[in-house]
């Protein structure tokens, strides 16, 4: 899944648990913008530090590495779960909805895969990792071109246009406001 797959149905699935009725009946509602933030952040850290390592030393190299593709550090459930871990004992609202919207990211990554690769080529291993083997998956594409390509079948194709589509009325509000009270109240 792409941007508008993550931001958009990512922020509708957790919104039972972001915006909710705490025991007091008072309300209880994380930061969007972190929300946001956290739906993204798995690939924002994956990506850039494979394709950095690809710009550094090629295709080959980096596929041979120990950075082998991208879906490393930020695809594994252990660093959600350690940040959530961090959010329950800080008591942090801005980690919290960070935990949430990374959770959204991998479930929609593995469903993803797992329609569009069909039963025989999906594989947990990048979300198990390091429990189902210490090497990370190994980058499946030739290029930043062919990763993106992917784009362009039909099931990325429908999500990213569900995703705008959610994205667009929940967001709406605040890009009503001004540039910086946007982000203030976010
Ligand atoms: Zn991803």
């Amino acid at each position: 899944m792409f941007i508008f797959g993550h931001l958009g149905i990512g922020l509708r699935l957790v919104r039972p648990i972001s915006a909710r009725k705490g025991r007091r009946d008072e309300k209880i509602r994380l930061p969007i913008r972190w929300i946001l933030l956290g739906t993204l952040l798995p690939d924002l850290i994956d990506k850039s530090l494979f394709y950095g390592l690809l710009i550094a030393v090629g295709r080959e190299r980096a596929s041979g590495s120990f950075i082998s593709g991208t879906r490393t550090f930020g695809h594994a459930a252990i660093f959600t779960i350690l940040v959530t871990a961090i959010a329950a004992w800080r008591r942090s609202r801005v980690l919290a909805a960070l935990s949430l919207g990374m959770a959204s990211h991998l479930l929609l990554d593995n469903v993803g895969d797992r329609i569009v690769l069909g039963r025989e080529n999906f594989s947990l291993r990048g979300l198990l990792w390091p429990f189902a083997g210490v090497r990370f998956p190994v980058f499946p594409y030739h290029s930043l071109a062919g990763q993106l390509h992917r784009a362009t079948e039909p099931f990325y194709f429908w999500a990213e246009l569900l995703g705008f589509f959610l994205l667009i009325p929940e967001i709406w509000p605040y890009i009503q406001r001004g540039p910086i009270k946007r982000w203030m109240k976010f």
